[in-house]
């Protein structure tokens, strides 16, 4: 069978869903592999590079989905790409199928199976497929460059002849996957960095990173916000103060905020207020990864960066895994690459579309001319 990669159609998107290497992989599968005209350009990837790896290209992202028995791409389809879909086709995208009903509602009735990257359950069966830990290793790392880009100083302390610098100071809330690669890149720069999460089972991660771990002053400490499989839910208010009154103290200190704090299903926690904002020194920078779902940061505004009239630049930048498209595409396609080797256990080009395996039925949005989703919980862990 073929796999085919269209163009992404959304303007500030510049991944792409294969690679060279990765189509050279999936050729290994039995696959036979095409790609739509300049699909790769913006990640660096020119379609002589993909013909050199045996890809066919084609001129049309119309000609793309028509060529292809199955279709991978980033970002969920548009409508005209769904109304492209036919029966028997396969799509593998980022899909939000909770967000995007009507999307999923569609693709069903065209007959076709939509498997949801973002829906890959997170054991550790799936590691290599979590599309999800692999954009937010990326937009951790990112946010801090960002930062650092907008951040008129050293990360790292000083002696030198013209005189003594000190380190900065950075400060992560929310360590999840984002806020560890956050941790891990500020630290690898020479910051002093501290970071804060209501799961208290990651200190022992920050603490091994060369970060601080910030404990609050509260009876039942970080328990009382902890998680549920692994993710957090929402605090007590009694709680949620007490996370306040310490970010309220350490605002004035702080030189650098990257906040990743989010909540499965729920807009994202408002945790750094504006008298916060306010008491940060000119020249501090926040980075609110939260900002796709209504930010972290009161005054973040989505996809801008502002400065505050005492001189603090908010960054609210939601594409932060296409602003590294070389890298974000290789590590995307090799998480479809392994989608693709668990679907094709024969590796004779032919996807068995395993309804039994968790990893296969968790991301499975529409199969078979049903919607499958929500799916059951996974069995294994
Ligand atoms: P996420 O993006 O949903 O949330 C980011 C972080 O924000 C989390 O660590 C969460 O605890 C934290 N948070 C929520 N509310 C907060 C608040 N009020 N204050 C401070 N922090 C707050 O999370 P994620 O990065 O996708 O991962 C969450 C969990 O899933 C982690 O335990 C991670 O290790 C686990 N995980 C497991 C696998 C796997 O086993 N395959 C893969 C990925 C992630």
């Amino acid at each position: 069978m073929k796999i085919g990669t269209p163009k992404e159609i959304l303007a500030d998107e510049d991944r792409v869903a294969m690679t060279p290497a990765s189509a050279k992989d999936l050729q290994k599968l039995g696959y036979t592999c095409v790609i739509e005209t300049g699909a790769g350009a913006k990640a660096g990837f020119s379609d002589q590079s993909y013909k050199d790896a045996g890809v066919e290209v084609v001129k049309t992202g119309a000609a793309l989905f028509k060529a292809a028995d199955i279709v991978a791409k980033v970002r969920p389809p548009t409508d005209t790409e769904v109304k492209r879909l036919r029966k028997d086709q396969t799509l593998i995208s980022f899909f939000y199928p909770a967000q995007n009903e009507k999307l999923m509602a569609d693709a069903n009735a065209k007959g076709a199976t939509v498997i949801a990257m973002d829906m890959v359950p997170r054991i550790s069966r799936a590691q290599k497929m979590d599309a999800l830990s692999s954009m937010a290793n990326i937009a951790g790392y990112r946010a801090v460059i960002e930062a650092g880009n907008n951040f008129g100083r050293f990360f790292t302390g000083q002696i030198t002849a013209a005189g003594k610098v000190p380190p900065a100071k950075v400060l992560v809330v929310g360590a999840g996957v984002a806020g560890l690669a956050a941790i891990g890149t500020a630290t690898s720069l020479g910051a002093m960095t501290y970071a804060f999460d209501v799961r208290p089972e990651v200190a022992e991660q920050v603490e091994s990173m060369g970060a601080e771990f910030v404990f609050l002053d509260f009876e039942e400490e970080q328990q009382d916000g902890a998680s549920t499989g692994g993710y957090a839910s929402v605090s007590s208010p009694e709680f949620a103060a007490a996370q306040l009154a310490k970010f309220r103290e350490l605002a004035p200190d702080m030189d650098i905020v990257i906040t990743t704090a989010l909540i499965p299903g729920r807009d994202a926690p408002e945790l750094w207020t504006k008298d916060m904002v306010d008491a940060m020194k000119p020249g501090s920078v926040i980075v609110d990864l939260a900002a796709e779902r209504g930010g972290n940061c009161k005054l973040t505004v989505k996809d801008e960066k502002i400065v505050t009239e005492n001189g603090v630049t908010i960054i609210g930048y939601t594409d932060f895994p296409s602003r590294m498209a070389a890298q974000s595409s290789t590590l995307y396609a090799t998480n479809i690459r392994h989608m693709m080797t668990d679907l094709t256990p024969e590796k004779d080009g032919k996807p068995v579309h395993d309804m039994e395996d968790d990893v296969i039925r968790g991301a499975t949005a529409t199969h078979a001319g049903e919607v499958t989703f929500p799916p059951p919980p996974p069995k294994v862990q």
